[in-house]
């Protein structure tokens, strides 16, 4: 070995696009790699432009020179000693890598950043295209689903007495029939909200849900609880629920969505009843349907600012206590009250269709 002092292994040269084999040995000499024969050299560049293929198994070796002639051994074991014994060379993917090394840092960071534009400006696009293509069996599927979760874990059976039911269906009636889809497009349905205590939701499929507790915190001010249903039909009317479900699903959930995709986990996510309830709509939804309560109440012959008074009577009474009330999901701030005062004096007198 000593008298080959630089010879990496033996095997054949073959000249650039010509099937020719000539026997040869692959050497390498202060960082000058040669194929050559007794002396005539075919081949020759600096080792950083010579390409080693990697090792599968067995097939022979390959050593690319910039010429495009090929140096090709089977003695694999003595490429790869001479390789670990230089670092700095390696073969084949990983050589290539680590050239590219700072070009797949840009591209990361331009990766990392289209995902962030997507977030900022392509999800909004697509909850929209997807809230237009939404079959109608959709939010059927999600209403139904979260309503006999709810039933099965946290709501009872309301206990408000028939003729109270009555009077607040009838005036729920007046107000559904004012809004988009009509009277058929929305179920009030009464229930003892247990945990949820005094709330009301409404869910994709235009049932309403209204809790004892919610009826008895508005004591005599039955118009005020008109107001919040009305408010909560607006959700419904602006599909509200839809989008920040299509929100919180993110970019990869709603192309499955589009995509008619609506595997079982998603499904079962959907109908949850937890999911719609701990999702938060956005202050523009919220400002929507209040603005919507005043006028379905105001073209319904009732107090176009009855909301009003019943988000100061919510943050009177509980406070910003629990996390799972009505106040939580809808903080009855005193801007948000002036501002539905307003829009009531507003609209107030106004001819209504
Ligand atoms: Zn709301």
């Amino acid at each position: 070995m000593a008298s080959d002092h630089g010879i990496i292994a033996k095997g054949e040269w073959h000249k650039a696009n010509s099937s020719q084999a000539m026997e040869a040995e692959l050497r390498e000499e202060e960082g000058r790699v040669t194929a050559l024969s007794d002396g005539q050299v075919f081949a020759f560049a600096v080792l950083g432009r010579v390409e080693f293929s990697q090792r599968v198994g067995s097939i022979p070796r390959r050593v690319t020179f910039p010429d495009g002639s090929v140096f090709e051994t089977r003695d694999n074991d003595a490429v790869d000693a001479y390789l670990r014994a230089r670092h700095g060379v390696r073969s084949g993917i990983i050589h290539r890598l680590e050239e590219f090394h700072p070009r797949l840092i840009v591209f990361t960071i331009a990766v990392i950043l289209l995902g962030m534009s997507i977030y900022r400006y392509a999800l909004p696009a697509l909850v929209e295209v997807a809230v237009l293509v939404t079959p109608p069996f959709v939010p059927e599927m999600i209403g139904s689903g979260t309503l006999a979760s709810l039933d099965r874990t946290v709501l009872k059976p309301s206990e408000l007495p028939e003729a109270q039911q009555r009077k607040f269906a009838e005036g729920f009636s007046k107000l559904a029939a004012r809004s988009k889809g009509g009277e058929a497009a929305y179920k009030l349905n009464f229930r003892d909200g247990g945990v949820i205590g005094p709330n009301a939701f409404a869910l994709p499929d235009g049932n309403l849900i209204l809790t004892d507790d919610l009826v008895k915190l508005a004591g005599s001010d039955e118009e005020m609880v008109l107001g919040v249903l009305g408010h909560e039909i607006a959700h419904v009317e602006g599909e509200h629920s839809l989008r920040q479900l299509y929100r919180a699903a993110g970019v990869a959930g709603l192309v499955m969505l589009i995509a008619g995709d609506v595997g079982s986990g998603v499904e079962d996510i959907l109908t949850q009843g937890g999911t719609l309830l701990a999702l938060s709509y956005s202050r523009s939804a919220e400002a929507e349907a209040d603005r919507r309560s005043v006028e379905l109440m105001n073209a319904g012959g009732y107090d176009p600012a009855a909301l009003a008074r019943f988000f100061a009577i919510l943050e009177d009474k509980l406070g910003d206590h629990g996390k799972t009330n009505m106040l939580s999901s809808h903080p009855g701030t005193p801007e948000r009250q002036q501002d539905i005062r307003a829009y009531a004096a507003e609209i107030k007198g106004r001819p209504q269709p």
